[in-house]
């Protein structure tokens, strides 16, 4: 099963390697920007549609 951490947008965290970051480029009209989101890396990623293989 492939989970968060398999994902080029997961980034985990140092102090705790359970948790990560799910970073992900947002283009709005006016800029783009990257907003992270606090994810666990073992979680599901199949049901994700931004997920992408490392
Ligand atoms: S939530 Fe989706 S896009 Fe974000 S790290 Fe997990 S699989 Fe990747």
């Amino acid at each position: 099963m492939a989970t968060c951490k398999d994902c080029k947008s997961f980034f985990a965290r140092e102090d705790d390697r359970s948790q990560g970051d799910c970073v992900m480029r947002v283009v709005d009209p006016r800029q783009a920007y990257y907003q992270a989101t606090p994810v666990e890396t073992e979680k599901d990623a199949s049901k994700c549609s931004s997920f992408q293989k490392k």
